[in-house]
């Protein structure tokens, strides 16, 4: 069993308020409230204070809850309305100020939270920047799940034939992932063939895939919550042509070169330069118009950015994606994704990083 880090992060969000000069925080954003308390429920407030942690939810969960959060927070359920409890809750200490998550609190939300309490105070993402740096069972979960990933994209790859469709070949692949144990596919699965390929987040279709196109698979796992991300492009129904061959290069070389130079301590935006650079290099620099990763974690896309704009450094024992593109309108496109951990050492991949040109003939 791995330790307990419940009682370290709420005090480390403690530290934070305190920094903020608050006392309470509510959390409302889920995958906030599993970091802290290990509830993985769809609907739950938890009330950070200096001395105890409340989770409010409602009767659906009245075994889960406390089956997973242990003595990591109080309990209260509700069978009406989490926010009445919540009133109730607030009402015993009047003084405080209660700071909420101003990204993760709907309107109507903020509303009720007004009828809550007297004092309010939106924070920035406070329990986002603990969970950036990620301890060894995370990495492992994330590790498992790509992994995972790789072994459905392996089952998978030898049936794809020109012909068949994206849906197909999407349906095939989730398939394997959740036979392999997948807990959920943390995302679209994006299966984009041919000028498909062109639109970073294209959806699944039911295009027919033809001889000697690209094909572009984006797709993740799930393992304890974690999620993988990873994206291969593959030949279908034949060899790559000239254009097709130097389009892939360009991407797997920069895709290389920033999976290996990247390091902790550097910048987002240093970071997404390493690859931005060489595809710049190509003349390329105009058909990769998205940032270079992102962290992953409990969600698939959280803090760290790589980005021209990141100018934060990226601490060690963050996990990020490294996914580079060349998307050419009416064209095709190629991008390839893997997922690192940085390390004192250095990057080391959490995914095979096999990423030689695959043409399926
Ligand atoms: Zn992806
Ligand atoms: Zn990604």
């Amino acid at each position: 069993m791995p330790a307990d880090r419940r009682p370290e992060r709420q005090s480390g969000v403690r530290a934070l308020l305190a920094g903020e000069g608050l006392e309470a925080l509510l959390v409302t954003h889920l995958p906030n409230i599993r970091y802290l308390t290990g509830f993985t429920g769809s609907a739950g407030l938890l009330l950070l204070r200096p001395d105890d942690a409340l989770l409010f939810t409602d009767f659906r969960y009245a075994t889960q809850a406390p089956a997973e959060v242990g003595r990591s927070a109080d309990i209260e359920i509700d069978a009406a309305n989490v926010w009445e409890r919540l009133k109730r809750a607030c009402a015993e200490r009047p003084g405080q100020t209660i700071g909420f998550e101003a990204h993760a609190l709907t309107v109507r939300d903020a509303g009720r939270l007004k009828e809550c309490a007297r004092r309010t105070a939106p924070v920035g993402e406070l329990v986002e920047a603990l969970r950036v740096v990620k301890a060894p069972e995370e990495i492992e979960a994330i590790a498992a799940a790509a992994d995972l990933a790789q072994q459905a994209l392996a089952e998978v790859l030898p049936t794809i034939r020109a012909g068949q469709t994206e849906l197909l070949v999407a349906s095939r692949l989730e398939a394997a992932l959740r036979r392999r144990g997948s807990e959920w596919h943390p995302f679209q699965t994006i299966v984009a063939s041919g000028p498909r390929a062109a639109l970073p987040h294209a959806h699944t279709s039911e295009r027919v895939i033809g001889a000697g196109e690209f094909l572009l698979l984006d797709f993740g796992a799930q393992v304890d919550g974690y999620s993988a991300d990873l994206t291969r492009t593959v030949v279908v129904g034949g060899r790559a042509d000239e254009r097709q061959r130097a389009v892939y290069e360009a991407v797997r070389v920069a895709q290389l070169r920033a999976r290996q130079d990247i390091r902790a301590g550097m910048t987002g935006r240093a970071a997404d330069a390493l690859a931005r650079d060489l595809l710049a290099a190509r003349g390329f620099a105009e058909a990769f118009g998205h940032s270079l990763g992102h962290g992953l974690g409990l969600e698939v896309h959280e803090a760290p950015r790589l980005s021209a704009t990141a100018e934060e450094q990226l601490p060690a024992g963050a996990v990020v994606t490294i996914e580079p593109g060349i998307y050419l309108p009416g064209w095709g496109g190629v991008r390839l994704e893997d997922d690192i951990v940085l390390t004192a050492e250095g990057p080391r991949g959490l995914s095979d990083g096999l990423t030689e040109l695959v043409e399926l003939v």
